[in-house]
């Protein structure tokens, strides 16, 4: 999406008139993964940052949602929403009109208590996980120097201490690490410990694309904990 943008209107899943927003300049993230599908993260970090268009972006949002009566706002942005620091704002206008929030997010900071009332306020949260190992933490989703997988986990633990409300988990399998002998183990154990209400797999483009989800694939995938088929 562009920066500052506003989707067309569509319906979801559950007959809710719906729009996709993008709160963000350029790519924000703590991460810079090798497979995102927005391409390389402009500015690697996990710090919150304030910008020049928020009072612009928050106006037209208004207008935009009581003009055509918007039921839903899924909060998809371009890297980590999180990082615009005004984003409590957005989502305090939402909730003054009863508007349903979903927010995508890639989880490592969600425990940070600094953004525990904007979670709270969201009716569904998607975090992210794709490797089990620190190798390929590293080497595939690029973080913020100092993460790793353990404190990703132990993060995503504290956030779901106090985020009862939907938690939806979006797992994107690489070819090369899931390909390692324990790693439908290790990522069914990670699911038992976040109790995700529902987990998706997705699998990537490009160099790292699995190509076909074979038999064995499913097998394993049928294995998993809430796995939404
Ligand atoms: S965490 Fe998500 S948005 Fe950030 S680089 Fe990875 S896939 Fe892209």
């Amino acid at each position: 999406m562009k920066p500052f943008s506003i989707s067309e209107i569509y319906i979801n899943k559950n007959n809710l008139k719906s729009i996709d927003i993008n709160p963000l300049p350029q790519k924000y993230c703590s991460f810079d993964c090798v497979f995102c599908d927005l391409g390389r993260t402009d500015i690697i970090t996990e710090d919150i940052f304030s910008f020049n268009e928020n009072t612009d972006f928050i106006n037209r949002l208004n207008k935009f949602i009581i003009e055509n009566r918007i039921e839903y706002v899924f909060i998809n942005p371009n890297g980590e929403a999180l990082a615009n620091k005004e984003l409590l704002d957005i989502i305090k206008l939402l909730k003054e009109k009863n508007i349903k929030i979903k927010l995508l997010g890639n989880g490592y900071i969600f425990s940070d208590l600094k953004y525990r009332e904007i979670l709270e306020n969201c009716d569904e949260v998607i975090g992210e996980l794709c490797v089990t190992e620190n190798e390929d933490f590293k080497k595939f989703l690029r973080p913020v120097d100092g993460y790793t997988i353990e404190k990703y986990i132990s993060n995503l633990k504290e956030f779901r201490k106090f985020y009862k409300r939907k938690f939806i988990l979006d797992i994107t399998l690489i070819n090369k690490c899931c390909e390692r002998e324990d790693y439908f183990e290790k990522m069914n154990n990670f699911i038992k410990e976040l109790k995700p209400d529902e987990v998706f797999f997705e699998t990537t483009r490009g160099k790292y694309s699995i190509l076909a989800v074979d038999s064995k694939l499913v097998e394993k995938l049928n294995k998993i904990e809430r796995y939404n088929r």
